[in-house]
């Protein structure tokens, strides 16, 4: 099936009034700020089918169905959604230009796979043949870089240049707005210039070799910032490519071992010193695509990251992934102030590889880094060892991570058994499976509201985000919109809601837009949101002290002291942190 380039469809979206295309089917007229009609999927006498201009959306309120123009188009004519695009395309008179049709389906990801190899090579052969590519085989050469390195990984140099670039390509006859499509030359109010100038480039390759983007390190230290990366294209999806997973792929099927690491020069250090199989995320935390993607190759992932907080905070961060793209966690722990580069600069490929092998699993990197005799702490590893065990699918090593688990934490011992003795224990409480929808339905009320005030405000989602976790959101349904949100404020994409219903699945689109077209236009928006995540943080601090007090109980009768006297205090925490929750809101 032909394919559309996704930046076209936004833009016939966004062009396309959806008033005016179901108006073709459907007589509307205007109540308030919508449009009302007789619903065209279900048979009806009252008006209950309403359009909203403002967000672009459809939605009946008698059968439920919702969606943009193009799910409007899609249900009326039985069309798919290529034939939904085209057909408004043609009725907006935008062309969808020859190169995009059938025979060429992919020809802008093609061409502009041509752009990012002709950019690749010409950087590639400043470095290897220019005068002024001698500043940065200096650089290289004080960092240790190979010429094999430099060869495997295409390394290259940016000149100190507005247009080099530019100008090679012009020659070769590709257009500058290819290059700033691809992220290699920006435009600015009086002309087009080149993205990246005076840098040690990086290409950036897909797992089956094609340069899809770049990254380029300064080359002094005046000279900011310090790395750049071209932004996401119709090509590069950050969350999707691996640095360096192309060089490693046959080390890695073969050793079953992925290395991870933080940055390109982590990655050619090691490479340079013999130790393969690494791969960096670059400028980005690891993602689930990434950790997906990873486990496509090994079995083991061992998180490799700097020694200082920021990389501390970045491992704990990407454990959660991998784990649950079934890789096989441990953390390389690195002393204070090196990072793989500088470490096995210093020690070695088998200075290197020891640490490997003495690598932490993952309770251990926990305990390194929590202050255990910190009730917060505790709570807080407690909650993310349990939550981690329970997302883990692999089940040898579901049982692996909790005998680890404790083994470092007898004190939490018997907590962590009782709550991962029957999967999904902990949140069910022993309750059955109907008192438990009965609970989720009991929250839906508060779920369901933040969730309508963040689809009607970037701002709100944004708080959102910064206080929830999807997984606060019990209804499955609104964790699952959440979570759809959450992803699209994180690619920095603009929070669109008709564009947000092209990528979701039936229920979740229905639900959208069902709570975009109820939403009242209110007042005190934010206030609201805010009551709402306090109920939420309350109801699950709620619920972790009536599990702990269960479990208090039973300590209780088998006279287990000393871990009553932890459970006390975790407990006593925890009621603290639900008054000072409650402080917070009422703006004590
Ligand atoms: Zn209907």
């Amino acid at each position: 099936m032909a394919r559309i380039p996704d930046d076209l469809i936004d833009s016939i979206r966004s062009q396309a009034d959806i008033v005016d295309i179901v108006s073709d089917y459907v007589p509307l007229r205007k109540s308030g700020k919508n449009y009302l009609g007789l619903c065209p999927f279900h048979d009806e006498k009252t008006a209950s089918f309403s359009v909203n201009p403002e967000r672009q959306i459809f939605h009946c309120f008698g059968c439920g169905k919702g969606g943009n123009v193009f799910n409007f188009l899609m249900e009326h004519e039985h069309v798919s959604f290529v034939e939904a695009v085209r057909h408004i395309a043609r009725r907006l008179n935008i062309t969808i230009p020859d190169t995009y049709r059938e025979r060429e389906a992919s020809s802008e990801a093609e061409s502009l796979a041509q752009v990012t190899r002709f950019a690749a090579r010409f950087f590639h052969e400043r470095l290897l043949n220019s005068d002024q590519g001698s500043i940065v085989r200096r650089y290289t050469a004080k960092r240790g870089l190979s010429d094999e390195t430099i060869k495997s990984f295409g390394l290259g140099y940016a000149p100190d240049s507005w247009n080099d670039l530019l100008n090679a390509a012009r020659k070769q006859g590709i257009d500058g707005a290819w290059l700033v499509k691809a992220g290699l030359a920006k435009t600015g109010e009086q002309r087009t210039y080149d993205a990246f100038r005076k840098r040690l480039v990086f290409p950036i390759q897909a797992p089956g070799g094609r340069v899809v983007g770049f990254g380029g390190r300064a080359l002094s230290d005046e000279d900011q910032p310090k790395y750049l990366n071209s932004p996401e294209s119709p090509i590069y999806h950050k969350s999707q490519v691996l640095y360096g997973l192309y060089q490693a792929r046959d080390v890695l099927r073969q050793q079953g071992r992925i290395l991870v690491v933080e940055g390109y020069m982590d990655l050619l250090g090691l490479h340079q010193h013999g130790v393969h199989g690494a791969v960096a995320v670059c400028g980005t935390a690891l993602s689930r695509e990434q950790a997906r993607l990873a486990a496509r190759y090994g079995k083991q992932a061992f998180l490799v990251y700097d020694s200082d907080q920021a990389g501390v905070r970045a491992t704990w961060r990407a454990i959660e992934p991998l784990v649950e793209a079934g890789l096989w966690t441990r953390i390389v722990r690195l002393p204070e102030g090196y990072d793989p580069d500088s470490y096995v600069a210093e020690h070695g490929p088998d200075g290197f590889l020891k640490r490997v092998e003495q690598a932490d699993s993952i309770a251990d990197f926990m305990g390194h880094h929590a202050d255990l005799n910190e009730p917060g702490d505790r709570e807080e590893v407690f909650r993310t060892l349990t939550d981690l065990i329970r997302k883990t699918t692999n089940l040898v090593h579901r049982e692996r991570y909790r005998e680890e688990a404790e083994r470092r934490f007898p004190a939490l011992q018997s907590l962590l058994a009782s709550e991962l003795r029957n999967p999904g224990a902990g949140r069910r409480d022993r309750r059955s499976p109907q008192a438990e929808d009965n609970r989720v339905r009991g929250e839906a009320p508060v779920e369901r509201g933040l969730v309508q005030l963040m689809l009607n405000d970037r701002t709100i989602a944004e708080l959102v985000e910064r206080q929830l976790e999807p997984d606060d959101f019990r209804h499955p349904l609104y964790r699952r919109i959440v979570e759809h949100c959450f992803t699209k404020l994180g690619d920095g994409e603009t929070y669109d809601f008709s564009g947000l219903v092209d990528t979701i699945d039936d229920e979740a689109r229905r639900a959208i837009t069902e709570l975009i077209n109820t939403a009242d236009s209110g007042i005190q928006l934010e206030q609201r949101a805010r009551d709402h995540v306090v109920r939420i943080k309350q109801k699950r601090l709620k619920e972790s002290m009536t599990r702990l007090m269960e479990q208090i109980q039973q300590m209780e009768k088998g006279g287990r002291s000393s871990e009553l006297t932890e459970a006390m205090a975790t407990y006593m925490e925890l009621k603290h942190q639900e008054k000072a929750l409650l402080q917070s809101a009422r703006g004590d």
